[in-house]
Formats: C-alpha cells, sequence, structure tokens
C-alpha cells in the first residue's frame, strides 16, 4: 500500500557512531525517472559499518543507511516505462543513468549523476520507502516464485565479488585461486569463482567459523592466518610457485601484502577492500613478475547474468544468510552484524511487512 502522506520508519544516520530507528517523511517523486519502492526486505553491509564508524565523511548526518534490497514499486514517474506499481523488483546498489558516458563505457559505478548513492548522498534501502533515480536502469524485475532473501545478495555482494574479484582476476580453468579474506564478499567470489572450475581454491582468513563456511562453500583448503604462516602455507601448496589469482576481500595493508607475497608469476592481484590507509607496494620484488594488480568500484553490470544463475540453482546465495530480524528490529540487527564473529553472523535479512 502506497501512501506518500503518512510518516515512515527509517534506520537513519545522525553522526559517526550515532544511529537510529527513526519517523521521517516517506520519500516523493522528484523526477519523471523516479520510482519510490517499498522495501520488503533489506540488509546490512560491512559499508555500512564503515559509515558509521566516520570513515566516509562524505556522508552526513540525517542520511538513510543502506544499498541493499528488494521490494514492490509503489509509484513510478511518468518517464519511467519498464516499471509500473505492484511490480516486484531488485534493487540495484549502483544506480545507472544509462545515458552519460560511464554507464555506455559500462562502467555505471562511475555515472555522472549515479553510482553509489543510495545511502551515501541520497537516502537509502533502510526504511520503509526509498526513492530510485533512474528507476528503468537501476532496478530489476523480480521472476515469479523465486526466493526473495536470496536475490537481497544480488544487490551488492554478489556482482561485488564476482566483478572486482573473479572478473578482475581473470581466473581461469586449472586456475589456483586464493580469497583473503571470508566475510559475505570475499565468499561471494568463492562461490562465483567456482563457475571457471579453478584447480585448487584457497581462502584464508583469521576467523575459525568463516573457514569452516568456507570450505562448506567450496574451498579444497582453508587456511587460518592467526599464526602469520598464510604465505608459508600458500607457497607449500603451490610447490613454491605461489597463486594465479590472489583476491583481497579485507582492505587493510596485511591482507594486501599477503596477496603480493604469494601471487605467481604471471598472477593477478584483484582488490575488492575498501582501503582506509596505503599499503606498502613492493614493486621491488615484483617489477619482473608479470603480475597484474586491478581495482573496482562495482558496477553491478552482471545481475542479469548471476540472476540466471541463480534462477537455474548454479549459484545458492541463500546460503549466506544467518540471521533474520523484522524490520522494527533493526538496531538488533545491526548489533548482531557488528560483532560478527561472536554472533557468528554473515549476512542478516530484515523484512518490512
Ligand atoms: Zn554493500
Ligand atoms: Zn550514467
Amino acid at each position: 500500500m502506497f501512501n506518500p502522506s503518512y510518516p515512515m520508519k527509517a534506520l537513519v544516520y545522525h553522526g559517526p557512531g550515532k544511529k537510529q530507528l527513526d519517523d521521517v517523511p516517506n520519500p516523493v517523486l522528484h523526477e519523471a525517472t523516479d520510482a519510490i519502492v517499498h522495501v520488503t526486505k533489506t540488509t546490512i553491509c560491512g559499508t555500512d559499518l564503515h559509515i558509521l564508524k566516520g570513515d566516509m565523511p562524505g556522508v552526513t548526518a540525517g542520511r538513510i543507511l543502506g544499498h541493499e534490497g528488494i521490494g514492490v514499486v509503489g509509484a513510478t514517474g511518468i518517464g519511467v516505462t519498464r516499471f509500473k506499481a505492484g511490480d516486484r523488483v531488485l534493487i540495484s546498489c549502483i544506480t545507472a543513468c544509462g545515458k552519460c558516458e560511464y554507464c555506455r563505457r559500462g562502467m555505471p559505478s562511475h555515472c555522472e549523476q549515479g553510482g553509489w548513492i543510495l545511502g551515501n548522498t541520497i537516502d537509502g534501502t533502510q526504511a520503509e520507502y526509498v526513492r530510485i533515480p533512474f528507476a528503468d536502469t537501476s532496478l530489476y524485475a523480480l521472476p515469479e516464485g523465486v526466493d526473495e532473501e536470496a536475490m537481497v545478495m544480488l544487490s551488492d555482494i554478489l556482482p561485488t565479488g564476482y566483478e572486482c574479484g573473479v572478473l578482475k582476476g581473470a581466473v581461469k580453468p586449472g586456475d589456483t585461486v586464493a580469497v583473503v579474506g571470508a566475510g559475505p564478499v570475499g565468499l561471494s567470489a568463492l562461490l562465483t569463482t567456482q563457475f571457471y572450475a579453478p584447480a585448487q581454491l584457497i581462502v584464508i582468513d583469521l576467523d575459525a567459523n568463516r573457514l569452516e563456511v568456507a570450505k562448506q562453500f567450496g574451498a579444497t583448503t582453508v587456511i587460518n592466518s592467526t599464526d602469520g604462516k598464510a604465505v608459508e602455507q600458500v607457497m607449500a601448496l603451490t610447490a613454491g610457485k605461489g597463486v594465479d589469482v590472489a583476491i583481497e576481500a579485507v582492505g587493510l595493508p596485511s591482507t594486501f601484502g599477503i596477496c603480493q607475497e604469494i601471487v605467481g608469476a604471471g598472477g593477478h592481484i584483484a582488490n575488492i577492500g575498501v582501503h582506509g590507509v596505503s599499503v606498502n607496494l613492493h614493486l621491488e620484488k615484483l617489477w619482473s613478475q608479470n603480475v597484474t594488480i586491478t581495482t573496482r568500484l562495482v558496477d553491478a553490470v552482471t545481475t542479469p547474468l548471476l540472476l540466471k544463475t541463480v534462477l537455474a540453482g548454479k549459484l545458492k546465495p541463500a546460503q549466506l544468510i544467518t540471521h533474520r530480524f523484522p524490520f522494527a528490529e533493526m538496531i538488533k540487527a545491526y548489533e548482531t552484524f557488528g560483532n560478527a564473529g561472536k554472533e557468528r553472523a554473515l549476512k542478516v535479512i530484515v523484512t518490512n511487512p
């Protein structure tokens, strides 16, 4: 039911360390290309925790957080042609105008009027309703009968793991791939790298529970790096040669350092992690090694492909969901996700009636 005059509940950022479930006005259509979507399921991302720590000063107090979710279209501007009220949709974390130079180059992460704006520079999805600019090119129709919780994983983490990790890493059949970091995005890279049948799939993390999950998700070897000996173990597993692809899914100097030490000649380091401080780049060792180092902000241009693999049962992203909360318990959902190690949390699903 779409009732724009009524206040709604939303998770509002009130500056570093401060968040609240507030009553705020419903969003309204600003542009002809906007849609208002009733968010039925959303989730919390590691990026939201970064914002709450104050790591992203571009996000200002009063902002509704969240850039992932699914919902039902409530209203559309007159310029929206592909969706109408009542349509069930997947919300992409990337807003794409579809027309600017970057969108035309297949790089909507840098869209001149969009990119990652939801829950960043405009209000996001951790609310009962959200305004989606450029709805035609930023929403996807949900197929009938699909597992809705699984679809929430397609807003951000699966395209991120696949595009920034697997595609940028150029994984090939028979490769030895190491994923450094077994959080939701690292595990998404682990799931989607298996499209390419790598021979060895090594996952490195500090958390024993997450490594156990990684095994269930297809890792051939898991390494707990608590003892600081992950590099030696990877070199032993690869006869001293190193890996073909090292996927960095943490965003720390130490984990990027591991990637530099384990990448073999001709290999790729595919960075996914959000880095807050500079890393040491060891060109004195890497200059002669024919390595490729890549970075990417997710473009979410592989969402249609990933949607098909989920529908065909080739990819089962619902495995990433560990906790479920009603929207009224959003703060509790944050506490659980914020203590992921202790709570054994991967992704939480927050449902609006
Ligand atoms: Zn995210
Ligand atoms: Zn654009």
